[in-house]
This record gives structure tokens, sequence and C-alpha cells, in this order.
């Protein structure tokens, strides 16, 4: 349980750590929270040779009202995230939700960036930030891209970052009026992650649904939209039994895990029941 040696360095701006996985290439790691990096090290599952350490970088650890929605710094804590007065009152599910990932020990560690980055196919954020249709604000030596949610989550650990890049930013874009959110899972009982948790962003005018945006998580290798359930709901009245029947398609085209928690099957199961019940409260909140 002890990681092989590797070189520390730890950065006070975007632009020295830029440099530095630069420098270093596929041989150096970054390092936010620590909480997913470290035990893998410990395991030596990962054995970079030169850890970036972002701790130091008080740039990236912010939270700030954006054209009515919300800009969030890569280093931004869970702990922050979910006691920040902006994010319940202009994205209340992603508070809740970053509420719910594991104990307060990991809140007050583990990171919005290092969350997402990681991929982990049973992270609580993807999903909420699939469904707040997010916007991932990247840097690298001398420039920056900007890549929309739905295009980040790749595979299995894997995201659309290259490996000289740094997250910075989580940009979540203004909800319309008339918009509720959720989220809701069925967590490993030990250490909360997601066997299946499920978002959902909802825009609702006249008991009828405008548009809807459902992320999953926990279900297969990587977080995703339920875009059958959101073509089945968009524009139809939001009644229970309407709900319902839209919940039914969530497992389409998903090819899902099978582990020691969960069977495919049961997933499956799983993934159909949070998805009524996370539609039923974003319509509940969307009014
Ligand atoms: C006991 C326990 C229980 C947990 N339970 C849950 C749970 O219920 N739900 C849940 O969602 N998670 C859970 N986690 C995981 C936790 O949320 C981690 O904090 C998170 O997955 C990673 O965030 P981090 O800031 O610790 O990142 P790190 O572990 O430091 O990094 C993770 C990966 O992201 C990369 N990275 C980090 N920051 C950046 C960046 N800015 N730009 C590019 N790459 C970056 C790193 O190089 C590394 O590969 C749990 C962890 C533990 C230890």
């Amino acid at each position: 349980m002890i990681p092989r040696a590797f070189e520390y360095h730890a950065p006070t701006s975007v632009a020295e750590a830029a440099s530095l996985l630069d420098q270093h290439g596929d041989s150096a790691k970054l390092l936010a929270g620590g909480h997913s990096l470290l035990p893998l090290m410990k395991l030596r599952l990962a054995q970079p040779e030169v850890v970036i350490d972002l701790a130091k970088i008080s740039d990236l650890s912010y939270i700030r009202q954006s054209n009515g929605g919300l800009s969030i710094g890569a280093m931004t804590t869970y702990a922050d995230i979910e006691s920040s007065a902006d994010v319940q009152s202009l994205a209340p599910a992603l508070a809740e939700t970053a509420g719910m990932v594991a104990d307060r020990q990991v809140r007050n560690m583990g990171t919005i960036g290092g969350s997402l980055a990681h991929s982990d196919p049973a992270g609580d954020l993807p999903a909420i930030i699939l469904a707040l249709g997010a916007q991932m604000v990247t840097s690298s030596s001398g420039a920056h891209r900007t890549i929309a949610a739905d295009d980040f989550f790749v595979d299995l650990f894997t995201t659309a970052l290259q490996p000289n890049e740094i997250l910075n930013e989580i940009q979540i874009p203004a909800l319309p009026s008339g918009t509720g959110t959720a989220y809701a899972k069925f967590g490993n009982k030990a250490s909360h992650y997601a066997i299946v948790g499920i978002a959902a962003v909802l825009t609702a005018s006249g008991g009828k649904c405008q548009s809807v945006r459902i992320g999953i998580t926990g279900a297969g290798a990587k977080a995703t939209r339920a875009t059958s359930v959101e073509n089945a709901l968009t524009g139809a009245s939001l009644d229970g039994a309407t709900i319902k029947a839209a919940a039914q398609l969530a497992s389409d085209g998903i090819d899902f895990n099978e582990d020691v928690h969960a069977s495919a099957e049961y997933r499956a199961h799983l993934t159909r029941l949070y998805t009524e019940r996370v539609l039923l409260e974003a319509a509940s909140r969307a009014g």
C-alpha cells in the first residue's frame, strides 16, 4: 500500500501547471483532492513518475454567478458546492448531488474537477453535469478549449481531456423559469458510490414538458443521457402515467455493468425506477 517514488510539484498558477504537464508528458499526473488518485497509486494501478498538485492554485477554487448561470472552478470541493447559496438557488440538484457524495471527509477534499476528469462509472457528478448541459473549460500551454458535457465522458475512466490539458472551470447555463432539477441514487451502503444514479432537469409550462435532460450514472461504463425518455416526454403531459411510461425507456441502449453490487438486470430495473422518481420530483419542483 505504498506508492512508488515520484517527483512532487506544487505550482501556484495554471500556466505553471500546464508547462509542467508539457515538460513531463504521459509520466505526469495531476493531483486534486487525491480521493481517487492516491488509492490507485497505493495499489500501484497508477504509477506516475511526476505528481503535479493543483492545491496551491487558488485561481481554481471559486463559485461565481455568470449570465444567470454558474462558473465553478475545478478545485472547488463538494462541501463548497453543497453549501453554496448560489448553487442551491441556480442549480439546486447540483448542490444536492454534491451533498450525497460519500461522507464529510471525502466531501471536504474531493473536487468537482477531479470527479469529472476521473469519469468513474459510479461517480455521482457526471449525471447531473450531463442533465444541466454544462460546458468544461480546459487549459493547456497557451490554449483553451470548451467541451460540452455530452462530448466529455468518452468511456470507462476516460474523458475527452488530452494528456496535456487541465480542466479549469465548469460552466452551468442559466435555467429557464419553470425548471425543476432532481438527483436520486441507489448507493453502495459502505462507500455511497452510485450503483445507479439519475439526474433530471425539466422545464414545464401549462402541465406539459417543454424540455428535459436526463443523466444516468452507475449503469454502464460511462455516464450517459436517456435520450429515448427525453424524446418521449418532450411536449407530453406531465401526469404520473405518462412519466411512468416514458421512464420505462430509460434502460434502452445501455450495456449494463454487472458486479458484486448488482446484476445487469437489477441495474436496468433501478435505472427505470429512479428515472421515474427523479422525473416526478423535477416535474413537481418545476411547478
Ligand atoms: C471512501 C470514498 C468514498 C467515495 N464515495 C463516492 C461517492 O459516493 N460518489 C462519488 O461520486 N465519488 C465518491 N468517491 C470518489 C471521490 O468523489 C473523489 O474525490 C473523486 O472521484 C475524485 O476527485 P478528487 O478531487 O479526489 O481527484 P483526484 O483523486 O485527485 O484525481 C482524480 C483524477 O482526475 C485527474 N484530475 C484531477 N483534477 C484534474 C483537473 N483539474 N484537470 C484534469 N485532470 C484532473 C487526476 O489526474 C486523476 O487522474 C469516494 C472516494 C472515497 C475515498
